[in-house]
């Protein structure tokens, strides 16, 4: 459809709409007609393929054509075993999956974006899904265009549409209908795409295409991107392949002595086989996937929407917060506590002061349908303040009287915005702004010296100030630009306004600064307003520097890191300064989390550590840069996401460093076994046991684990930091061997003593332990016995779960056939007990060891 060649009122008599939008019943038949104002997604894989792909892992297939060569041979049990716990290793690996991508479906659903839509006159919020053809859509800077729209109204509208045309300088929108038809979508300049981005200014579109119609829509599938690897799954990855070519080495070499000492071909082969897919990790990258779709979740329940799930798990690393001010450490409950009118000259005869006027008329907040403003916060309270201070009455008088005929959009760079207004046959313009932008723009004659100091003194008790100038025309400026209308003007006046801190944040900032993480505030407000606050909630400390925007530009590169560690206020910088900082951060090692709301900060968002961009306030563009949104726009918010970042890291920690030291145990017990002129001490269906059961479950339980309790005492983890630093490789290590001795130690002395059942033991021994390790691991240097060895309940449930169930294979008849077990006497499941309590015991003496050394360090 040739939408752009068309004037506004042949689109909205098409589309059966009109400047008051449409109709409760004409949205219903819409939405009929044209459905949900979504783009397809990919398609999902469904639930029986995501099953099926749990047996897509040479390893299993190996395993699976291993127990049927085992089955063909002779034993029958041997391979039905094996072929149900493959069976069951597949299904919990799809539940766990499952659950996991059900999750992340849920959180994406919840970062959809809402858009402004004009129905019945009224402006209403509404989530962006719901927009049908027809509807009258309000654009403003920082969103994201939700449907294809023919534009009526434009105010400085730049559109920039990359995602569409590759073209990235932003587009000026114009109302007009264009003369050539078949133009292509760039040079339709009077048309808004879905998907692309406004950078600034504002107008009003009327949806002609919505959902699969769009232009985007047609081209949804260049849209789906693969979700990425995170760092720690990198590594996994790498360090899996590596210990892969290990494990089969020495399962090759297991393999070959076995033949050359005489044991039996297909049980040899199994064995090694079956320890092979016991010990190569190669499920460890996906349950990393799993524990950080879960943290996930979990975030999402304290206020923290995770849109990259990398980032969850570099929340922990986190050493800067560069958080704005406004809104996010304070209330962003603005109220007006102090006016100071100025005398202009060639004042005009207007029913109420001229401060008053201006601060009546130059806003763009909306009252919407249930009688909330709608709104910049900081023009909802200078708003607030005429209504209650001058009635309703004369807000709206003025209205009248001075109708609105141009403006020029604020933007964060200039900080500062102009409304034109007919004033009988003059027109008024009216600029307000930060303080010094305004004064920049007075005229030449009018010395702005007292001007700043009043602002600076209200700027010192904390409040926000808010300046407006005037100036009466005859004429419209041609070009009606920011040079030509900014310029000469009469000052007005001032507002000055609070916005108090929010209450929590104190007890958050001090909780940073005890996890050495240093706070950092970045805002467009003025030095000294930002310092009053900085102060107030203990952010700013005494020999900390506040920098201006001036200032940070006159810095060189070097000057900046120099100096950059030290400051902990940044005032009246520019979105793109941020960028500077977040960069020069990061050259002196550091992990940054930077907020940001507006359509400018995507790119400090983007390149920041942790992008976080806020829920309430935050423009759609932010919110697609981030990599973490917070629901309530609240600095706490962070603070808690990055404590629970540090309890997921170390969780997984101590899953990866649970499942490597068992794994560890069984390569050293079966292949030190031969060397000691031993039989090969397990079957192969006992080692799948263990590590399906014995090890599975409570190893998954250990996601579970509460906090340590230092958690946010200690620095933050170093990124380059591996996985086995901190002790975790010597631990693999030691443990698995001592888990190894302690088993083969088991197996020699049964053999002497002549017991029939030393395999049993062996087993038992083994599978024990591992109950042992995982309760010890819990934390790194509190005592169990301290801690409560139950404290974790899932995990409780687990090892108690997992005790009894090995009861049954030691006890139970037909579980005493399958497993090739016989009964233990009371006495030596006690040893059995016994035994494994060593390894519980050795690594609380390590955390005894490793206390001391690092108390002494
Ligand atoms: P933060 O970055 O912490 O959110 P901020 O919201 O104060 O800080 P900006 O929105 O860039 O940052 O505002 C910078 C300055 O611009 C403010 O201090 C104020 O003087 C002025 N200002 C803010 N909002 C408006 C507005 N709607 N119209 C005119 N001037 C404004």
């Amino acid at each position: 459809m040739n939408w752009h060649t068309k004037s506004i009122e042949t689109v909205l008599a098409e589309l059966n709409s009109s400047e008051a939008g449409l109709d409760n019943s004409a949205v219903e038949q819409k939405r009929a007609q044209f459905g949900w104002n979504l783009l397809q997604e990919k398609k999902k894989k469904p639930a029986w393929l995501l099953f099926l792909n749990q047996f897509n892992d040479f390893m299993i297939l190996v395993l699976i054509a291993a127990a049927i060569i085992s089955g063909i041979a002779g034993d029958l049990t041997d391979t039905i075993i094996i072929l149900i716990i493959v069976l069951l290793n597949a299904i919990m690996g799809f539940v766990q999956e499952y659950r996991a991508e059900k999750a992340m479906d849920a959180l994406s659903q919840l970062a959809t974006p809402q858009a402004t839509v004009i129905r019945n006159r009224k402006p209403e919020q509404l989530s962006s899904k719901e927009i049908v053809p027809g509807d009258l859509v309000v654009l403003e800077a920082g969103n994201l265009v939700p449907a294809d729209m023919r534009l009526l109204e434009v105010h400085s509208l730049r559109i920039e549409e990359s995602s569409l045309t590759g073209e990235s300088i932003p587009i000026d929108k114009i109302h007009k209908p264009l003369e050539e038809a078949d133009s292509s979508l760039g040079d339709r300049v009077n048309m808004a795409y879905k998907g692309t981005q406004v950078s600034a200014g504002r107008g009003v579109g009327i949806a002609v295409a919505t959902g699969m119609q769009t232009e985007i829509g047609k081209i949804a599938g260049m849209l789906q991107t693969g979700d990425a690897l995170t760092p720690l799954q990198k590594r996994m990855n790498e360090f899996g392949k590596k210990l892969s070519y290990l494990i089969l080495l020495i399962c090759v070499a297991l393999f070959v002595v076995g033949l050359l000492r005489g044991e039996e071909p297909v049980s040899m082969l199994l064995v090694a086989i079956s320890l092979a897919v016991a010990a190569i990790p190669e499920a460890l990258p996906a349950l990393i996937t799993i524990a950080l779709a879960r943290g996930a979740k979990r975030l999402v329940a304290k206020n923290a929407l995770i849109r990259k799930l990398p980032a969850v798990e570099t929340l922990g690393s986190v050493t800067f917060i560069c958080s704005d001010k406004t809104g996010t450490l304070t209330q962003n409950k603005m109220t007006v506590v102090e006016t100071v009118p100025y005398n202009g000259k060639e004042e005009p005869n207007l029913p109420a002061g001229l401060l008053e006027t201006c601060m009546a008329v130059n806003q763009d907040v909306k009252k919407a349908a249930d009688n909330n403003w709608i709104g910049d916060p900081t023009e909802i309270a200078l708003v607030e303040y005429i209504y209650k201070n001058k009635g309703e009455a004369l807000y709206h008088q003025l209205q009248e009287i001075l109708p609105r005929v141009a403006e020029l959009p604020f933007d964060s760079d200039r900080k500062c915005m102009t409304t034109v207004h007919r004033w009988e046959n003059q027109y008024l313009l009216i600029s307000k702004g930060a303080s010094e932008s305004i004064a920049q723009r007075l005229e030449k004659s009018y010395d702005p010296g007292p001007w700043l100091q009043e602002a600076s003194r209200m700027a010192k008790e904390g409040k926000r100030v808010i300046a407006y100038a005037y100036r009466l025309v005859d004429q419209l400026p041609e070009p009606f630009d920011y040079d030509q209308v900014e310029t000469e003007l009469h000052p007005a006046g001032m507002a000055g306004m609070i916005d108090p801190p929010r209450e929590e944040v104190k007890d958050a900032i001090k909780a940073c600064k005890t996890a050495g993480i240093q706070p950092v505030m970045i805002t467009g407000d003025h030095p000294e307003t930002a310092a009053a606050i900085a102060r107030e909630i203990g952010l700013l400390e005494k020999d900390e520097l506040v920098v201006n925007g001036r200032e940070l530009a006159a810095l060189t590169e070097a000057e900046l890191d120099q100096k950059v560690e030290r400051i902990k206020v940044y005032a009246r910088v520019s979105p793109e300064q941020k960028l500077n900082i977040v960069q020069s951060l990061q050259r002196k090692h550091h992990f940054v989390a930077m907020t940001g709301d507006g359509v400018n900060d995507a790119p400090s968002l983007k390149s920041s550590n942790i992008g976080v961009a806020m829920g309430i306030t935050g423009t759609d563009v932010s919110k697609e840069a981030a990599h973490m949104i917070l629901l309530d726009d609240n600095f706490t918010t962070i603070v808690k996401a990055v404590k629970e970042g540090r309890r997921i890291y170390d969780n997984i920690r101590k899953f990866v460093k649970y499942i490597m030291t068992c794994n560890g145990a069984e390569i050293w017990t079966i292949f030190m076994a031969p060397l000691l002129g031993m039989p090969i001490p397990l079957l192969p269906i006992h080692i799948l046991w263990i590590n399906l059961v014995t090890d599975g479950l409570p190893g998954l339980a250990l996601s579970a684990e509460k906090a340590e309790d230092d958690i946010m005492q200690r620095p933050p983890r170093r990124t380059d930091e591996g996985l086995f630093s901190e002790g975790t490789g010597y631990h693999i290590v030691w443990v698995g061997l001592l888990m190894a001795v302690v088993t083969l130690g088991t197996q020699a002395w049964a053999i002497n003593t002549n017991h029939e059942n030393w395999q049993t033991m062996v087993f038992t021994v083994l599978s024990l332990a591992q109950l042992g390790h995982v309760l010890a691991i819990r934390s790194d240097h509190t005592f169990i016995y301290k801690k409560g060895l139950f404290s974790n309940p899932s995990l409780a449930i687990a090892v108690v779960g997992t005790f009894i169930i090995q009861l049954g294979v030691i006890y139970l008849p037909f579980a005493n056939k399958i497993f090739k077990t016989a009964p233990l006497s009371l006495q030596d499941l006690l040893i059995c007990i016994g035994l494994a309590a060593i390894i519980f015991h050795a690594v609380e003496l390590e955390k005894w060891i490793r206390n001391r050394y690092y108390r002494r360090k």
